[in-house]
């Protein structure tokens, strides 16, 4: 590493979402001087979605991106810098930490606050991406509500699909469950309450052969694994919950995480297993995932960054 190409910081923020910006909000109010990275999707997960209901402060609802860009200018009028790039790499074998950003320059901080997000997994079908924000959601949480008394499907086979399929009954109509298999990978407990559930069907062996609609979902076309059957449900929304994937990667090797990549942190807390990094948001959190939570987290972040360099001395 050449010392011309390193810049020395006081406090990292990486991530541009709900958490990344509200760490960034007190951070900069706590006088750490903040910068942030965007990484390659400024805004984090809300620049994809369109109306946000359940946000706090927005009686009437708001555009995801709409509601980013205001995080966004609000963190900027703070005074964090926030800047374009990614984090590629990280040495937190001695302090201060450096984190290296579009694979060359590299940044020494003091504290580093990580805010990356996780990304839903998607099956990959055109109409899937073309629906996206129409009816297509990999949030029953926070898309449910906007299909209230209407029939529903949803997709996968975990204890979370179980989750979102039970979270659904309760405001839809009617939720068609497709399992690829014969049985769910759900705990036998989720399982019996999913099969409880009166208007759940599930669907044993099929897969999506396409969502069907032209500018929102009006049904969903399934086929049958063992007999190739097809057949055609009309429903209003398709609910995509096959898994999420934390942006956590760079991180292997120096970061306590589970087996799925999320980032272990001290309970209460933000902090990681190595002194003065600290995480938030969905990076560390696979069973809220909620803007308000990621945002809520962002805040605990930077307020643990704040008393840790206060006791080390450093600010
Ligand atoms: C379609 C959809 C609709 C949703 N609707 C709602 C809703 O209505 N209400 C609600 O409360 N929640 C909703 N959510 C969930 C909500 O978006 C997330 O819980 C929230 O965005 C998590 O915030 P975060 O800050 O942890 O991470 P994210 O929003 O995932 O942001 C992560 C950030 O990290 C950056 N990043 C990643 N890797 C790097 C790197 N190596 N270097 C630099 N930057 C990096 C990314 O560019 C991004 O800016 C929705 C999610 C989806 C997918």
């Amino acid at each position: 590493m050449e010392n011309s190409a390193l810049e020395k910081i006081h406090c990292l923020i990486i991530g541009s979402g709900p958490a990344g910006y509200t760490a960034a909000i007190y951070a900069s109010r706590a006088g750490l001087n903040p910068v942030l990275y965007q990484g390659i999707q400024p805004g984090g997960q809300l620049t994809i979605t369109t109306e946000v209901e359940n946000y706090p402060g927005y009686p009437d609802g708001i555009q995801g991106p709409e509601m980013m860009v205001n995080f966004e200018n609000q963190a900027k009028r703070m005074g964090t810098d926030v800047r374009y790039g990614l984090a590629t790499k990280v040495d937190f074998s001695s302090h201060p930490y450096k984190v290296q950003i579009d694979e060359e320059k590299w940044i020494e901080a003091n504290a580093v606050i990580i805010s990356t997000g996780a990304s839903a997994k998607w099956l990959g079908l055109e109409s899937e991406q073309r629906l996206n924000g129409y009816g297509v959601s990999a949030c029953a949480v926070c898309d449910g509500f906007f299909f209230k008394g209407r029939e529903v499907a949803i997709i996968g086979a975990g204890d979370t699909a179980a989750e979102e399929a039970l979270y659904l009954s309760k405001i839809c109509s009617k939720i068609h469950m497709i399992v690829r298999k014969g049985e769910m990978r759900a705990s036998k407990v989720m399982q019996d309450r999913v099969l409880n559930t009166p208007n759940i069907k599930v669907y044993w062996h099929n897969v999506t052969d396409e969502i069907l609609g032209s500018t929102k979902v009006e049904g969903v076309r399934i086929k049958n694994t063992q007999t190739g059957e097809k057949q055609e449900i009309p429903v209003s929304a398709f609910f995509v919950a096959i898994g999420h994937h934390p942006n956590s990667d760079i991180f292997k090797g120096w970061l306590d995480m589970d087996e799925a990549g999320y980032l272990v942190t001290t309970p209460g807390t933000s902090k990681t297993n190595v002194e003065g990094v600290f995480a938030s948001g969905d990076v560390q959190d696979k069973i809220y995932r909620q803007a308000v939570t990621a945002a809520g987290s962002g805040c605990i972040a930077a307020l643990d960054a704040e008393r840790w360099l206060s006791e080390k001395g450093l600010h």
